[in-house]
């Protein structure tokens, strides 16, 4: 008989293990009766009920609000190589609903959405490009490289963990790190069939925005529909959906917007890679708010409008002031819009839900005196999954409407 699994005890305050018990993953340092002793940042420990009822176990962080971030319900359950394992596999298993033919760069960890706070790892071809965030995962890196290799039999591995979030839990902002095989400056990828190069080094995030897949792909109907043919991309970074929006003809031209000179550069590289003649479309480094404003007194007008800015707002703290943004940004994007032309807005700020962005558009579209058909919704894609109980998890939203 194998002796039971202990680690050191974190105790909560009566009562607030229901939340635990229903599948959340946090634990807020208000929560601990007992703070557990003698941890470094990072150390797992077991969550027990004020009655001394195991909860579920985790790793701890006395810095960070978050004081405790759940691996596993299960008590039996050793947080060891073999659990990385089983959590990897799981992530592995779900993305099979990807044709490797078609798509071959996905989420392959999201974090606390497949059972591992503190961890994203990207698949970019046969390249992982992972990101720890949090102490306790760092704590597990070693194994967790090892794991990730082993389960994905990928060629190479990269470490991003070029988050400023790092601070926070008392971790070091680090330069890429090769922590297995070789990465070259640039990956090439395929997404619904479509061709891009990824910078896993320095391209923003890991690379490349792959929580919009879904809605490059749901585009792709709207450019072709209603002789839809004068495409305005703002944000467009290297040119994800301005891509997919020129693939679907030779009417079609594509404007992409974006601030960040290599982000157009490489958008331009995309369209020639893709077979379309970046001659025949529009590329602009320019502020979204200040081209819009142009746009709009030059009295252009444009059949579909795609925003997708950076996150307004990071915290709580700067909502507000980040719900105004959007209410412009959306004003703008609408008065340049054909009216019965299509609008998709996107937010990818964790602190404004679906509602906010809902409420955004209707006080634009007031403000204009415009009806608004609201056509799609979607969050990110199926290797973005998002824990039923944390819903406060799922930070990109995003709504394809026809605006009369
Ligand atoms: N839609 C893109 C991802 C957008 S990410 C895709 O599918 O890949 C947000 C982008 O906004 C970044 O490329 C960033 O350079 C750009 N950006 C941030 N602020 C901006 C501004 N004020 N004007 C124009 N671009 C901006």
């Amino acid at each position: 008989m194998s002796l039971p699994i202990r680690y050191p005890t974190a105790s909560l305050k009566p009562h607030r293990e229901e939340s635990l018990l229903s599948g959340h993953l946090w634990v807020f340092s208000g929560a601990l009766q007992q703070p557990p002793h003698w941890i470094e940042p990072g150390g797992l420990v077991d969550v027990k009920s004020a009655t001394g009822q195991f909860v579920a176990r985790g790793y701890y962080n006395p810095q960070t609000d978050i004081a405790i971030r759940i691996l596993t319900h299960n008590a039996d359950e050793a947080i060891d190589a073999a659990f990385l394992r089983r959590r990897i596999h799981s992530a592995i298993e779900l993305r099979q609903v990807f044709d490797l033919r078609q798509t071959n760069c996905y989420r392959l960890v999201h974090a606390e959405g497949d059972g591992l706070p503190g961890l994203v790892v990207d698949r970019y071809a046969d390249i992982l490009v992972v990101q720890i965030s949090t102490a306790g995962m760092e704590s597990l890196r070693p194994l967790l490289i090892d794991a990730l290799m082993e389960e994905t039999g990928v060629s190479a591995l990269l470490l991003r963990n070029d988050s400023q979030s790092r601070r926070r839990e008392g971790l070091a902002v680090e330069e890429p790190i090769v922590a297995a095989g070789e990465v070259p400056p640039q990956v090439a990828v395929r997404e619904n069939g479509v061709q891009f190069l990824v910078d896993p080094w320095q391209g923003q995030k890991t690379g490349f925005f792959i929580d919009q897949r879904d809605k490059r792909e749901a585009l792709r109907k709207y450019a072709g529909y209603a002789g839809n043919r004068r495409i305005l991309n703002c944000f467009s970074y290297t040119g994800g959906f301005s891509v997919y929006a020129a693939l679907t003809g030779k009417e079609t031209v594509v404007t992409s917007v974006d601030i960040s000179a290599p982000a157009i550069e490489a958008a331009r590289q995309h369209f020639t890679l893709n077979g379309l003649d970046p001659g025949s479309h529009r590329f602009l480094i320019a502020d979204v708010f200040d081209y819009l404003e142009s746009a709009r007194r030059g009295g252009e007008q444009f059949d579909v409008v795609v925003l997708d800015p950076p996150a307004f707002a990071k915290t709580q703290s700067t909502r507000t002031q980040a719900l105004k943004a959007y209410r412009r940004l959306n004003m703008l994007g609408m008065q340049v819009l054909r009216p019965g032309g299509i609008l998709l807005t996107c937010s990818c700020s964790g602190v404004v839900g679906m509602d906010d962005l809902l409420g955004v558009l209707s006080q634009a579209a007031h403000g204009l005196r415009r009806p608004v058909q609201l056509l799609e919704s979607y969050t990110h894609g199926v290797d973005h999954p998002i824990n039923l109980v944390m819903p406060e998890t799922a930070y990109l939203k995003a709504v394809f409407c026809r605006v009369g």
